[in-house]
Formats: structure tokens, sequence, C-alpha cells
């Protein structure tokens, strides 16, 4: 395929890309791009039932489940929960990076609320100048162009809040992206739901309508991402859709590695 992208996620858990990036990852996959969505951590304390050993063992299950829904690649780094921006957590970051080649890699901003997001996002960022540095690591070849980096939204403030430089809608694909995300049972069905206060969640018979109903609620918590880039939306999609957008995924441009114009970072994102 000409023009073939290569677009590497990475996220702290099992869960977050579906959650961030998902609708954009079914555009780009649907249209023969490469994605590829990586967990930093296995996911192994997130459950207040199961062990750690099987929620780890249940959440790679499902993470695998969830990229064959999307027809995405998919890895899960050998970390528990409780991950530290370590120099040799960062060599393995390089080294994943510079094989996979991307195009762009996304990640958490260093101002989100979970440690483990944190230090995700601290090794990616960590990795976009030492990344083209040819005495790091130097068993792996470094990539001809240095790829671009991303942040996905969030809405935290301090000490700024997430700018959108890119958009994309993900109204014409939510329902594939809720399939995804209900590939994440023991997440969106179980422990999410809990640690929000229902705590009587494992006890119900959930219907199918019960479980669309709980990952439209979670989807609804970033509903802000679309107005944070309307005028943006508008411009790419015409005035008209643009306004309409009820769902959209939203990119933020980091300046740490390659940087290209805004235009050139939205084609990133589109398929
Ligand atoms: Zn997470």
């Amino acid at each position: 395929m000409k023009n073939q992208k290569r677009i590497l996620f990475i996220g702290a858990h099992p869960d977050d890309a579906d959650i961030l990036c998902g609708g954009t990852a079914i555009k780009l996959t649907k249209a023969g791009h490469i994605v590829k969505f990586v967990s930093a951590t296995n996911g192994d304390t997130g459950h207040m039932i199961l062990s750690r050993a099987e929620t780890a063992k249940i959440r790679n299950k499902e993470m695998a489940a969830s990229a064959k829904a999307g027809g995405l690649e998919y890895e899960i780094l050998p970390h528990n929960c409780g991950l530290e921006a370590s120099v040799d957590n960062r060599r393995e970051m390089v080294r994943l990076i510079r094989k996979f080649k991307p195009d762009v890699v996304i990640s958490h901003r260093t101002c989100d609320y979970h440690p483990d997001h944190r230090a995700t996002a601290q090794l990616v960022q960590d990795t976009a100048y030492v990344g083209m540095v040819p005495h790091f690591c130097e068993d792996t070849p470094i990539p001809d162009v240095a790829p671009v980096y991303a942040f996905t939204y969030d809405k935290f403030v301090d000490p700024r809040p997430f700018r959108a430089d890119a958009a994309v809608e993900i109204d014409s694909v939510l329902e594939e992206k809720l399939k995804m995300m209900s590939c994440h049972k023991s997440q969106f069905f179980e422990w999410l739901p809990w640690a929000d206060g229902d705590k009587d969640i494992m006890s119900r018979k959930l219907t199918k309508a019960d479980k669309h109903e709980l990952l439209l609620r979670f989807v609804e918590r970033f509903k802000g991402a679309a107005d944070s880039a309307r005028e943006w939306l508008k411009k790419i999609y015409g005035v008209r859709k643009g306004a309409k957008v009820v769902y959209a995924e939203v990119f933020e441009q980091s300046p740490y590695s390659r940087v290209v114009s805004r235009e050139e970072f939205q084609k990133l994102f589109e398929p």
C-alpha cells in the first residue's frame, strides 16, 4: 500500500488505547494502515476480587481480543503495575519504538492523575530525543526518520490544559469502538464500575443493554474532546459536519521530537 502509515500508541494499561484512540485506530486499520497498541504494564492491580496473577492473565486475553476486533497489533510489556521511569525501562521503550519504526508515537501527558500513566508518559517522552542518539542502545538500529510524538486527550489543567492540534471524528465508528472496549470485560463491566462506587456490580447479571450503557457512560467522560477541537473539526470536516461531531479523539503534538505543521500532524491520524 502506498503511503502506509505506522501508528504506535503506548499506554500504561491494556484498556488505555481503546479509550483514547480506539476510533482513530479502527479508521486507520480499515484503510490499510498499521496500528499497534502497547500496554506498558500488565494491569495486574486493577481488580477487587481476582488475584494479581489472575488479573494479568485475563488482561492479556482481553487485549488480544480487542486487538483482533480492531485488526491491529498489540503487545503487553512484562511489567507489573507500579511502573518506574528508569533508564532500563527507557532502553526497552527505545528498542520497541526503533523496531516498530512508527510515523507517530502516541502516549499520555506527564501531568496525568495515574502514576502508571505518568511513568509511561515520562518513559515515552524520554525516548523522543535519545531514540535518535546512536550510542544509546547501540544494539538496535536507528530509523531514518524520527517519529512525530503526540499526546492523547485529558482533562487536566495543571500546569496547562490539553491542546487539540489534531482531531478525528469517531461518531461514524462509535459502535465498533464500543465493541473493542467490550473485550476488556474485567475493566468496563467489573473493575471500573466497582471503583466508581457500584459495589454490587459482580452480583448482577448484566444484559447487552446494560453493557452498552456502561461503555457509553465511559466514553461520555471524554466528550469534551470534540469541543476542545470544535473550530478545527469545522475546518477539517466542513462547518456543518464539524459543528455536529459528538465524539472525537484529539491529539496534541509534542515539541520534543520531529515537529511538523498542524496540517501534516492532522494527516498522521487520518485514513
Ligand atoms: Zn490506564
